[in-house]
């Protein structure tokens, strides 16, 4: 049984919408993965060191049959695919390519924190991840609604242009 799992990406580098164009079909061609839903675009100021480009950010609900670690393997693989350099913790980056949520397990490896260790104070992870999946919980029970409820939107825009929001088959 393939298990329902949700992304984020984000990119502010290397003409951004480009980025995470080429990531959502790289993410829909992964062994045993079908995507299921694209939410729709968000622009962010950067959080990090220096003065760095806006972000595009965006969230994907997927089906896949690969284990999280597996996942997060081909996930990374994409990563370096599209030139990601991992220069500056938190610095400027072509893609970055988060699991937020799979399946409703909690894991807390070294390399791999599910959910996102930092889901719930991101606003421009929680407001495209509720534009697809309102009604979700974590693990733990929390309701994202209630996350989203604390969250403030300062930073953030939603772009009507370049989302591909959309629910597929
Ligand atoms: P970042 O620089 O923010 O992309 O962080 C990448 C590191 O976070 C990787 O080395 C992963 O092993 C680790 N990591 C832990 N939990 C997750 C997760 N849920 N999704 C993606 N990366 C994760």
């Amino acid at each position: 049984m393939p298990a329902r799992a949700y992304l984020g990406l984000g990119s502010n580098l290397n003409h951004p919408p480009r980025q995470i164009k080429s990531a959502i079909q790289a993410i829909a061609k992964l062994p045993g993965t079908r995507l299921k839903c694209c939410a729709p675009w968000y622009q962010s100021i950067a959080i990090g060191p220096g003065s760095q480009p806006r972000y595009i950010n965006t969230a994907v609900e997927i089906d896949t049959v690969l284990k999280p670690r597996a996942l997060l393997q081909a996930l990374q693989q994409i990563e370096q695919q599209q030139g990601r350099k991992r220069i500056v913790r938190w610095g400027p980056r072509t893609l970055d390519l988060d699991i937020l949520l799979y399946a409703n397990q909690a894991l807390h490896t070294r390399r791999l924190q599910i959910p996102h260790p930092r889901l719930g104070e991101r606003n421009f992870v929680l407001y495209p991840l509720a534009d697809i999946a309102p009604g979700l919980n974590l693990p733990d029970g929390t309701s994202l609604a209630s996350l989203l409820a604390k969250s403030s939107p300062a930073g953030i825009v939603r772009l009507n242009a370049g989302g591909s929001g959309g629910r597929a088959g």
